[in-house]
């Protein structure tokens, strides 16, 4: 039986990339959602039928309403934030896999576990900001938890073997440096929004991308890495590898290695996590090791990229301390790509943030989204 799945943020980076995989691998869709973009959702309908739809943006859903209005079989329409989290919670779909970007992924991401269905996450703000409440849902309803981030599904890959897991004593979480590595805090001072958005290696939505420029991503990565292999942030090594060939690394107690390699590619994680525990053939082009003439390996500079100290101390702070991170720099990010702050300004809004408060404790899904909203307001505050 062909695979079915809900796929939520499908015409993003990575939606359209998941799709790729779905053609390839014949699977039936029940569900795609967007925020606004019906230029890529129309014809994604078109070609794949979805049964349902959901669209966030009130403008588009109007818009998106008129387009259907008549068609014999077209998709119902959910709306809004909540029609997202109705239907990541559809019955029918084996897998969800959740691409939306930022902490609007959260809500959608508890209510695909919560109605039992397994979880392809390639939103890292769901376990950024919600870390214990997504976990603790998970152990709860028994569903699998199935990362889509290249380097937390390296990770994943190196820990198939349940007997070697159990010794798992620190893990290399890889990252390219971004198009600013190597640089001085006075050479970043200038950069543009343009010059932030090339990235060397990877072709991916603004707001990442605008991340891994600031190693935002990393601190967000070694924070979902905390929550997705329980183990604490001093046990994550974070590794410059220039060329994303290699994708991350586990070393077991007997201090052997082992790495998962490929070429830089989202669709082989997205496939993984698709297919796990199978492996299938994929599209994706083989890595050539007589082309491979080095790998260069380099430390992160967290003094010169904040944000990366700053998710260290927030995840070391726990509690709603990573939700606070998280919050300022989708607030500082977007003020970024409108041009009305500078680049170094993430880092220092990011940190102040983390800085203002002890963020300690238990916490609800209201206290989140309430953090959230406090962290955007302070930074609204210090521009
Ligand atoms: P994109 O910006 O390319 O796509 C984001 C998707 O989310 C789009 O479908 C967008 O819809 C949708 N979306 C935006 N805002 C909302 C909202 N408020 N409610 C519902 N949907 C919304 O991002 P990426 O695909 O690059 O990234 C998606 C996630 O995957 C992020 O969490 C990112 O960190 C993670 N990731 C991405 C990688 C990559 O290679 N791109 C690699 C590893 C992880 P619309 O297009 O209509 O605006
Ligand atoms: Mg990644």
């Amino acid at each position: 039986m062909p695979k079915t799945i809900t796929l939520l943020g499908s015409t993003g980076s990575i939606g359209t990339q998941s799709l790729d995989v779905a053609r390839m691998q014949g699977y039936r869709v029940l569900g795609l959602a967007a925020n606004r973009r019906l230029d890529v959702l129309l014809p994604q309908i078109a070609e794949f039928h979805p049964r349902y739809v959901a669209v966030v943006d009130p403008a588009a859903c109007e818009q998106l309403e008129a387009e259907l209005a008549g068609q014999p079989d077209a998709p119902v329409l959910l709306k809004g934030a909540e029609g997202l989290v109705q239907l990541a919670a559809m019955e029918g779909a084996d897998v969800v896999l959740n691409a939306v970007v930022g902490i609007a992924g959260l809500d959608a991401s508890l209510a695909t576990i919560e109605s039992g269905h397994d979880l392809a996450l390639a939103n890292k703000e769901s376990l950024v900001t919600g870390g214990h409440l997504v976990t603790d849902a998970v152990q709860r309803h028994g569903v699998h938890l199935l990362p889509v981030d290249s380097e937390h599904s390296a990770i994943f890959q190196c820990l198939q073997d349940a007997h070697s897991a159990k010794t798992l004593e620190k893990i290399l979480l890889t990252a390219s440096g971004g198009p600013f590595y190597g640089m001085t805090t006075d050479q970043l001072r200038g950069k543009t929004r343009a010059d932030a958005l090339k990235h060397p290696n990877w072709s991916m939505g603004a707001k990442i991308t605008i991340d891994s420029a600031t190693l935002m991503n990393k601190g967000l990565e070694l924070i979902e890495a905390v929550w997705l292999f329980g183990l604490p942030e001093d046990k994550i090594q974070i590794v410059v590898q220039r060329e994303s060939i290699i994708h991350s690394a586990v070393q077991f107690a007997d201090h052997s290695i082992i790495a998962q390699l490929g070429v830089p590619d989202m669709r082989i994680p997205i496939q993984y996590a698709l297919t796990w525990p199978e492996r299938l053939p994929s599209p994706v082009p083989e890595l050539d090791f007589t082309a491979l003439t080095h790998l260069s390996i380099g430390t992160a500079d967290e003094e010169t990229f904040r944000c990366l100290a700053a998710c260290k101390k927030a995840i070391r702070k726990g509690g709603l301390g990573p939700c606070a991170a998280n919050g300022a720099n989708e607030e500082a990010v977007a003020l970024f790509l409108q041009d009305k702050i500078g680049f170094l300004d993430i880092g220092r809004l990011v940190e102040g943030v983390v800085d203002s408060d002890s963020f300690g404790g238990d916490y609800t899904l209201a206290d989140v989204h309430e953090c959230d909203r406090m962290a955007r307001a302070w930074v609204r505050a210090h521009l």
